[in-house]
């Protein structure tokens, strides 16, 4: 994409299969796409990048990667038409990526916005009274193109006036995949996702933890991403203990730490990385080191000895604890299940 650039149409890519289908029926029809990607807290990024491959082609397809934070936060907590089964806003957050949409659309000439939705598919976001909803709420009203279900719906403006061949779209509906996995190998599209799996707020453990989190009135962007990672512990004091649960995790940990939480590991064994955030008081890692303990080659030994920095002080410090064990922890553990 360069400056300046002009498209027919800007495509609302979720990183499902449903949104590249969507960008190569229409792409099939001559039509110049600009593909966004909005990037939020609560991305799993398994699947990034994944399908650029059937994006960014000669059929003038791209994708655009646009990142979204603060304004995405307040939607979350306070959503206009509730959750749905977990955290998950989702017409609201359709709202908000279609008005972003729409201003894009405004900036590169674009006629309208596509997206991949198909009506049925979802309880929530994607029925044919909330689809319509969502383009009054965002005004583009007849101006967003659903290629996949389009025959289930009203004509928009842009298959009245001609501009897209209504006779080449589809009348997908409901939970079903078949029909997408059949069109997926007509273009030839053979490496996809599950649907929606890109979403932390449908995770019911992930939702719990968020609940968690902002029912102690500690919801960031930071704190959001802190959720993805490790296990969780809320300590008497209010404060918290993230214990990583493998290599890679306590990497990410001390990262996040940096000089801003007190870090905990087992001084002379092997175990994972912890970090407490909230006041490094006596109790506070007391109680820590003998959560970390619990997952450290210490735990069945009758005494172990932690090893814990705090920022400002460049001194590592010791303390020794008896390992918590599996009750002791499951009084402080963050789980739905457990
Ligand atoms: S699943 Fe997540 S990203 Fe998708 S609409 Fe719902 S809240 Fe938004």
């Amino acid at each position: 994409m360069y400056l300046g650039e002009r498209f027919d149409l800007v495509a609302l890519y979720s990183g499902g299969l449903d949104s590249v289908l969507a960008v190569k029926v229409i792409a099939q029809q001559g039509k110049k796409i600009l593909a966004v990607k909005f990037k939020h807290p609560f991305n799993r990024g398994v699947w990034e990048n994944k399908f650029r491959e059937y994006l960014d082609d000669e059929m003038c397809s791209l994708v655009w990667e646009i990142p979204i934070g603060p304004e995405f936060m307040e939607i979350i907590m306070h959503p206009r038409y509730g959750y749905g089964r977990n955290y998950n806003p989702c017409i609201d957050c359709k709202i908000f990526m279609y008005r972003k949409a729409a201003w894009i659309a405004q900036q590169v000439g674009a006629q309208g916005i596509l997206t991949g939705e198909v009506v049925g598919q979802r309880p929530m976001s994607q029925t044919k009274d909330t689809l319509a909803l969502m383009e009054r709420e965002s005004f583009l009203k007849g101006l967003v193109l659903r290629p996949l279900t389009a025959k289930n719906l009203p004509p928009t403006t842009l298959e009245e006036s001609g501009f897209v061949d209504r006779n080449s779209l589809y009348d997908f509906s409901g939970r079903g995949r078949v029909p997408q996995f059949v069109l997926a190998e007509k273009f030839g599209v053979t490496r996809y996702s599950a649907p929606a799996g890109g979403c932390l707020l449908t995770d019911p453990g992930y939702s719990y933890r968020l609940n968690e989190a902002i029912g102690h009135g500690s919801l960031n962007i930071r704190g959001a991403q802190l959720l993805k990672l490790g296990r969780h512990f809320r300590l008497p004091s209010g404060g918290k203990v993230v214990v990583g649960r493998f290599d890679e995790e306590n990497a990410q940990l001390l990262d996040f730490a940096g000089n801003r939480y007190p870090v905990l590991e087992d001084a002379y064994k092997a175990g994972p990385a912890a970090i407490l955030l909230g006041e490094p008081t006596s109790s506070n890692l007391k109680t820590s080191a003998r959560i970390v303990t619990r997952y450290s080659k210490s735990q069945q030994d009758p005494e172990a000895t932690v090893k814990y920095r705090i920022p400002g002080d460049e001194n590592e410090k010791l303390i020794a604890v008896t390992p918590g064990s599996e009750e002791f922890v499951r009084k402080f553990m963050i789980a739905a299940d457990d």
